[in-house]
């Protein structure tokens, strides 16, 4: 493509709400043959609402919710936002904790009124020692359906099972089958857990899904797409996925998302519209096509 046309293009392309940060991007990214997709926040809106408590025996529900919300109340994570939404929509008072430490891309523990209280994943639970068999087949009902169960212990005992729900984004259906009509295959990488992942996916015609992927894994797992199949456009909203944005062929920043995120791209979306990947391949591809 000669230089006017990729400032035409550009031009073109941030009209749509599509901002290319170098020329050079709009090249790469006709020739990708993928695009992998963060969930949380990129495919989803990102702001999960509690939709169950399951608790154990002789545990009180709004008890599970107030120790779940005073560890939470540290973390910036969506589904700790969620918990303390819902803890302060109850108009419960949340206490403070002590010993917050969060567990990347597993859960978050802290000291609350004396008690030890982890809040994660079923395999960073699992990981302590902890049996979930009785939450079991009702974390895998609400799992297929979407909805993305945590697990609360109080005191080295498995207290609870909350489930958070994340409305998908309007247009991100719309969004993948114009991406899959252009030939591209489809990927989502997530760290939230395999049930989940694959009902999303199934819902938006995903075809691979490497779920339970560690902030620290997403990396990796953007090369491992490039290993086998080619060029790789990587979507994401930069909450633990900058290294992703960084490592693909091109890094698309949905722009609701983090400063950071934003550093790390080629390619911001603004309006945080996932419609806009699909533009961004559109026009890159005629732009190519269009060699004078
Ligand atoms: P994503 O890829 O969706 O951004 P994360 O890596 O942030 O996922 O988290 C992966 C999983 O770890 C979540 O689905 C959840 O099970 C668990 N998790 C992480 N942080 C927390 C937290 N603060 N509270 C509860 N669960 C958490
Ligand atoms: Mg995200």
């Amino acid at each position: 493509a000669t230089p006017t046309s990729i400032m035409v293009s550009t031009g073109r392309a941030a009209e749509l709400g599509v901002l290319f940060r170098k020329g050079e991007s709009l090249q790469t990214l006709s020739g990708v043959t993928q695009f992998a997709f963060d969930k949380t926040g990129t495919l989803t809106e990102g702001r999960p609402r509690l939709t169950d408590i399951v608790t154990a025996s002789g545990v009180d529900e709004d008890r599970a919710l107030v120790l779940a919300a005073a560890v939470e109340q540290a973390s910036e994570h969506p589904i700790a936002r969620a918990i303390v939404t819902e803890t302060l929509e109850r108009g419960i008072a949340v206490p403070p904790s002590s010993h917050f430490a969060a567990l990347p891309g597993l859960g978050a523990e802290a000291m609350v009124e004396g008690q030890s209280v982890m809040i994660g994943a079923d395999r960073a639970l699992a990981a302590r020692g902890l049996d979930l068999t009785p939450f079991e087949a009702e974390a895998r009902r609400l799992a297929a359906e979407g909805c993305t169960p945590v697990y609360l212990a109080v005191d080295g005992r498995a207290a609870a099972m909350l489930a958070v729900t994340d409305p998908i984004r309007p247009e991100a259906a719309a969004a993948l089958a114009a991406l899959r009509a252009q030939g591209v295959s489809l990927a989502m990488i997530t760290g939230d857990n395999r049930v989940t992942a694959e009902a999303i996916a199934r819902r938006l015609g995903i075809e691979r899904v490497m779920a339970q992927v560690l902030p620290s894994g997403k990396l990796e797992a953007i090369r491992s797409l490039q290993q086998k199949g080619g060029p790789v456009a990587f979507v994401g909203d930069g909450i633990n996925d900058a290294p992703a944005l960084s490592a693909a062929d091109v890094g698309i920043a949905v722009g609701t998302g983090t400063d950071v995120a934003i550093e790390s791209a080629d390619v911001v979306l603004l309006q945080g519209n996932p419609l806009g990947a699909a533009r961004a391949l559109a026009i890159s591809r005629a732009t190519l096509a269009n060699i004078r």
